[in-house]
């Protein structure tokens, strides 16, 4: 089929839609309503051709395709749902993020998502954390592409999502058994949201199955600076030792803060100078043994990637920078 010079198109729509409502004005003045109403209808249609010309060449068949384009042309950019209803030439984009998040794998984050991620991590937030590591300010309304890359087994995972959610558990247990079947990999707060059947507990609960039953349940923000904005690692099939359960968040916070979010085992330092897949993860370390009276305080705990930290326990010498 032939096409017009793509350069060409989005001007002679822009002209088109002005010769309309220029003749549009005769039928405010003249017309009955339905004759109105009809003769609009084909303005609706160019200002929605116009928008989805805009896009730069690059033969966007679908309105998916070109919300994806135009993502894509802003990775960890906020943008507002009206601007991908301008690309796409519809009003039901929505519905196709959905389909690019879990057909296609895309880590789109919403903006009602964000705002819980949010409204938990400010509860225990720590006076001084750092700003690189805090989440996004984002309206209900606005969406943000995480990373420009495409998990391939999202799919999968989102199938399998749906069948934890469908069963009978508890939000915190089918949290738990989504986790459980993906150690190692990365799963999105979208996901987690979505095996919560879309209750805004799903916060509050992942955090609990590392706060208080010890999973280690790894952000950005708790234990692997590593990690995008939006990503939750349980890093091994195994909860902590009991008496590491009861060190308060905001002190475990408050030392990994004055840490740095890196290891302080000598000549570590991980994550810094570490290639970004190397997989590890921080926690914190009492200096005294808990189990010989060692106080869950800041001056007594010290942050330690696991290896060290396994090391430190294996070896009972601690050397720290
Ligand atoms: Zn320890
Ligand atoms: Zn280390």
């Amino acid at each position: 089929m032939a096409r017009r010079p793509r350069e060409k198109a989005p001007d002679k729509l822009r002209r088109d839609l002005i010769d309309l409502l220029t003749n549009f004005e005769w039928h405010l003045e003249h017309s009955e309503l339905r004759q109105q109403v009809r003769n609009l209808v084909p303005a609706n249609h160019l200002l929605r051709d116009l928008g989805s010309s805009l896009l730069p060449e690059g033969g966007y068949l679908s309105a998916r395709d070109r919300i994806l384009a135009y993502l894509r042309l802003f990775p960890g950019i906020v943008i507002d749902g009206d601007e991908l209803m301008v690309v796409a030439g519809i009003s039901e984009y929505a519905r196709r993020i959905r389909e690019l998040r879990k057909q296609e794998g895309w880590p789109i984050l919403s903006g009602i998502t964000a705002s819980e991620m949010r409204d938990e991590f400010e509860e225990g937030r720590v006076e001084g954390e750092y700003e690189d590591l805090s989440l996004p300010q984002m309206l209900p309304s606005q969406y943000l592409l995480l990373e420009d890359s495409q998990d391939r087994d999202a799919a999968f995972r989102w199938n399998m999502a749906n069948q934890i959610r469908r069963s009978t558990a508890s939000t915190r247990d089918k949290l738990l058994r989504f986790f459980r079947e993906n150690v190692g990999q990365r799963v999105t707060s979208e996901e987690l949201r979505y095996v919560a059947g879309d209750a805004t507990e799903w916060a509050r609960r992942t955090r609990e199955l590392r706060t208080e039953m010890g999973w280690p349940v790894m952000t950005r923000n708790t234990g692997d600076p590593t990690l995008p904005v939006g990503t939750y690692v349980l890093e091994r099939d195994e909860q902590a030792p009991l008496h590491d359960r009861h060190i308060p968040e905001v002190v475990r916070r408050e030392v990994m803060r004055r840490d740095h979010w890196s290891c302080r085992w000598r000549g570590c330092g991980w994550p810094t100078g570490f290639p970004p897949q190397d997989h590890r993860f921080l926690e914190a370390h009492h200096i005294e043994h808990h189990a010989e009276g060692g106080a869950n305080s800041v001056e007594n705990l010290v942050t330690l990637c696991n290896l060290h930290h396994d090391e430190v326990h294996r070896a009972g010498v601690l050397d720290v920078e």
